[in-house]
């Protein structure tokens, strides 16, 4: 046995999902352990911009007032860039991305990452959560008692909990340990980011996202002159953000001629590192096994591309504790209702990705030709672009839209 109190809920992974359940549960007074490997959160490149829809989800977990006093930034304009339309117009066309107040929503919240797992971990120790850091060789035994054992402080221990949450990230040892299959769809670009400060004469209400020459661009401003910078590039060009300078030239693949003031964004100054990932789906169709649920990347990802990333696992986390609340018994069968939603908006999710990254991350004259007519079809319908579907959620449009014919018609287009 432990010499740690042997805790109802173990949640394994203390990053965004499982910290935000974890806070949850404890408001509730249900006994919960984190076990965390790490013993410091640092940057890795992850994501730090909250859709609206997933800003909804933080004020439906509690968290939004956290995040808000800590430093969480409203970006309040969108401006298309790219090469797909002329500066003026881009501008006159630009987004006010406080207009979602109609649907219900806040605009897009910008907050770092490493400092959005340190308040939610803070703030589950402060409501009776015990965090344990530094710890390795995680094995989860499923069943309907289910049985967690872990290395801390040169010892082994073990809990047998009621329930154990998988919310340990895409390369998820709890998701392997209880065997549940993960799918996965071919990565389809590569992309870097890093994040920037002193960042002088960008306006931090304004993020931008488009496409030039090789690459598609976003910018993210967090205030106070810093900006999450992201690239996404061909994967034929594997080394392009590798090595030494990766830094120096990650800022100047911002030297753009579509966007006026990017001369500002590539003065600025590395406040982290320049890291690249592939961009691809990846989902499993039952996050369940017997005494286990899966939360967050745990369950699969979504294409970095329209960072859903963070409101996918702020979902995630709200539904399981809801179901967690309705029904004492936590057996996999209450969980039924997230395994369907779940399964549902991942599909819809790939679609959107996917169409994002036929208009704005493939490149040459076609692709350009692609997106100069999409642009005037969007102006009449804005439902259309993806973007804007990225922006309020899964649901915004009736489920026959989530369709691959879409897709094909866009390629073809
Ligand atoms: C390049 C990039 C850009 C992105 N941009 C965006 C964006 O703009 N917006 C957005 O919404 N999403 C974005 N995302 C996605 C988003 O970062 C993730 O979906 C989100 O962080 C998932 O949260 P999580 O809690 O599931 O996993 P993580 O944040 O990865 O946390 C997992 C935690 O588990 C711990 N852990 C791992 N293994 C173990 C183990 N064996 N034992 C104990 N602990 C363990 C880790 O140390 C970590 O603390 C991006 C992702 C990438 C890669």
């Amino acid at each position: 046995m432990s010499a740690f109190r042997n805790p109802e809920v173990v949640i394994v992974g203390g990053g965004i999902g499982g910290s935000a359940l974890a806070l949850s549960l404890a408001h509730v007074e249900i006994a919960t352990t984190i076990l965390e490997k790490s013993t410091l959160h640092v940057d890795r490149v992850r994501g730090e911009w909250i859709s609206p829809w997933g800003v909804a989800e933080t004020e439906r977990l509690g968290i939004y007032d956290l995040l808000r006093q800590a430093g969480g930034h409203h970006v309040t304009k969108h401006v298309g860039y790219g090469d797909d339309v002329d500066a003026a117009t881009a501008i006159s066309e630009a987004q006010d991305l406080t207009m979602f107040a109609n649907a219900g929503f806040k605009p897009p919240l910008c907050i770092g990452h490493p400092h959005s797992c340190d308040l939610l971990n803070a703030a589950a120790v402060q409501n009776g959560v015990e965090l344990l850091r530094d710890v390795n060789e995680v094995q989860v035994i499923p069943g309907a008692s289910p049985k967690v054992l872990f290395h801390h402080d040169g010892r082994e221990h073990h809990f047998t909990p009621r329930l154990v949450i998988g919310a340990d990230g895409r390369n998820s040892i709890v998701r392997r340990q209880a065997g549940i299959q993960l799918h996965r769809d071919p990565t389809h670009h590569l992309m870097a980011g890093m994040l920037v400060d002193e960042i002088e004469g960008w306006p931090d209400s304004v993020q931008t996202l488009g496409t030039e020459g090789d690459i598609n661009f976003l910018v993210f401003p967090q205030s106070r002159k810093r900006a999450r910078l992201y690239v996404c590039y061909s994967i034929d060009q594997k080394r392009r953000f590798a090595g030494a300078d990766n830094q120096a030239r990650l800022l100047d693949a911002f030297r753009l001629l579509c966007v006026p003031d990017s001369r500002y964004i590539a003065n600025g100054v590395p406040a982290g590192p320049c890291n690249s990932y592939g961009n691809e789906d990846t989902w499993t169709d039952t996050p369940l096994a017997p005494g286990v649920v899966l939360i967050g990347d745990a369950a699969g990802h979504n294409d970095p591309i329209i960072g859903q990333g963070l409101s996918i696992t702020y979902r995630d986390a709200r539904m399981v504790r809801d179901l967690m609340l309705e029904n004492r018994e936590w057996t996999p069968a209450i969980f039924a209702p997230y395994v369907e939603e779940r399964r549902e908006r991942m599909r819809r999710l790939r679609l959107v990705a996917t169409m994002f990254s036929v208009l704005y991350v493939e490149f040459g004259t076609r692709a350009r030709e692609r997106r100069i007519k999409y642009r005037e079809e969007r102006m009449k319908n804005p439902a259309l672009d993806p973007a804007v579907a990225a922006m309020l959620g899964p649901e915004i449009l009736p489920s026959e839209a989530y369709n691959e014919e879409v897709i094909e018609r866009l390629r073809a287009a």
